[in-house]
């Protein structure tokens, strides 16, 4: 069973401020896994989390997260600009993309971000835009399979990030000639992953790699970056991470690969988006209609702009129907949003219980991925999203688009 933080009470409160539909954060909680993420790496002195900023760029968020010690993972020029408008640079910033445009690098340096370089060709494209920083990273590819306990995955063979291990070691060679001193290693292997298993893997990997690379080359390791993919439980059955257990798994993995060959000081970084914000956001609608046709459908003010999983990857998101928490699940519907896609529904098939029109639902799990990914398709607008403070005040941290908005960048 998946409770919301927020009741039917509270929603009827706050939108007598700001209407449906909007997102919803729990800045409380969203402290507490912070800190429950960097206890559990307290070992390592140079732990640190980089935000995927593309996970939920919005300012409010990641202010709480830079005051909990966060810095922040961008990845695009817009994102840059964002940590810059913010007051969070230097090395405060990981700039880790792809396919980099010039102007890119340009900021990131400029701002004196760690860059992340994905791939091989990178070395002289940065060296001839504006050289190369002291410390720098190079974004790792194994190829083939990622499986844990023999279940696959992921599959890095088919991604189009980073680069192999030959190449790698051909990177650190050409930067170091060029001027770099310290180096950090990335790889993301698989997305979303809610095994416990999947970040010690990852970690033993890379931490021999990097044995390997720092033998090969000379160079020192400086930082290890495990990036994102720790997943969150969508579906009320599943378990979520043991965030307790994957540090000391890391830890383990550490102790065994690196510190015997005198490594023990290399900083252990991660870029999490999902886990850091996933569950710690909601997004909240009000049912518009009814629908009985073949079959039965809720219609929402929300749609797949506010909330686009669904829709893209036929992600789960739990529903609730506020105030009928303990009611039977004894209706089967079809949760949709009012664009003009078939595949604008929340949920296909959903047991839920007796929907009447004016009814709240929560849909959960939006924190991370949700309002981020909108768009604005058939001129929808995207929604506002809100905070619930730590002291029980609602806070707006974006406010709803509205059609002028949509008209900014038009020529009419
Ligand atoms: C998306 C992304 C992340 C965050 O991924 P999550 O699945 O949200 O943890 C981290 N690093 C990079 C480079 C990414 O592209």
């Amino acid at each position: 069973m998946k409770t919301p933080f927020v009741t039917l009470d509270q929603v009827q409160e706050i939108v007598n401020t700001h209407p449906t539909p909007f997102h919803l954060y729990h800045e409380q909680a969203i402290r507490d896994n912070v800190r429950a993420l960097q206890a559990t790496f307290a070992w390592n002195p140079g732990f640190k989390e980089y935000f995927a900023v593309k996970a939920t760029p919005t300012p409010g968020i990641l202010r709480i997260l830079q005051e909990e010690g966060c810095g922040l993972d961008c990845a695009s020029l817009a994102e840059l600009l964002l940590a810059e408008r913010m007051g969070i640079v230097g090395d405060e910033i990981m700039f880790s993309s792809n396919m980099t445009p010039a102007e890119e690098y340009e900021k990131a340096m400029e701002l004196g971000a760690i860059i992340n370089l994905d791939d091989i060709s990178h070395v002289d494209f940065l060296q001839d835009l504006c050289g190369i920083p002291a410390k720098i990273s190079c974004r790792y590819n194994p190829g083939g399979v990622f499986a844990l306990d023999n279940e696959i995955m992921d599959s890095p063979g088919d991604a189009k990030y980073g680069m192999t291990k030959e190449q790698l070691v051909e990177a650190y060679k050409k930067l170091m000639s060029y001027g770099a001193t310290e180096f950090g290693i990335h790889a993301f292997l698989a997305s979303n992953t809610i095994a416990d298993e999947y970040y010690p893997e990852l970690a033993a990997i890379l931490f021999e790699l990097a044995v390997d690379v720092q033998q090969k080359t000379g160079a020192k390791i400086a930082f290890i970056n495990l990036s994102g993919g720790i997943g969150i439980p969508y579906r009320p059955e599943e378990q979520g991470a043991d965030i307790a257990a994957i540090g000391k798994g890391v830890q383990e993995a550490y102790n065994r690969i690196l510190v015997p060959a005198g490594m023990g000081d290399v900083a252990i970084y991660t870029e999490l988006g999902r886990f850091m914000l996933g569950p710690y956001g909601c997004l909240v609608g009000r049912v518009l209609h009814k629908k009985d046709i073949y079959k039965q459908y809720v219609g929402l003010d929300a749609c797949a702009v506010d909330l686009m999983r669904p829709a893209m990857y036929g992600a789960y998101h739990h529903i609730t129907v506020l105030g009928k928490e303990s009611a039977p699940l004894d209706h089967v519907y079809d949760v949709a949003g009012s664009l003009c896609e078939n595949n604008d529904k929340f949920a296909i098939d959903r047991p839920l219980p007796e929907i009447a029109i004016g009814d709240y639902v929560v849909i959960h799990d939006t924190g991370a991925h949700g309002h981020a990914m909108g768009y604005n398709y058939n001129g929808k607008l995207r929604s506002a999203e809100l905070l619930q403070t730590a002291d029980g005040q609602v806070k707006l941290l974006r406010r709803a688009e509205t059609p002028e908005d949509y008209f900014a960048t038009m020529i009419f």
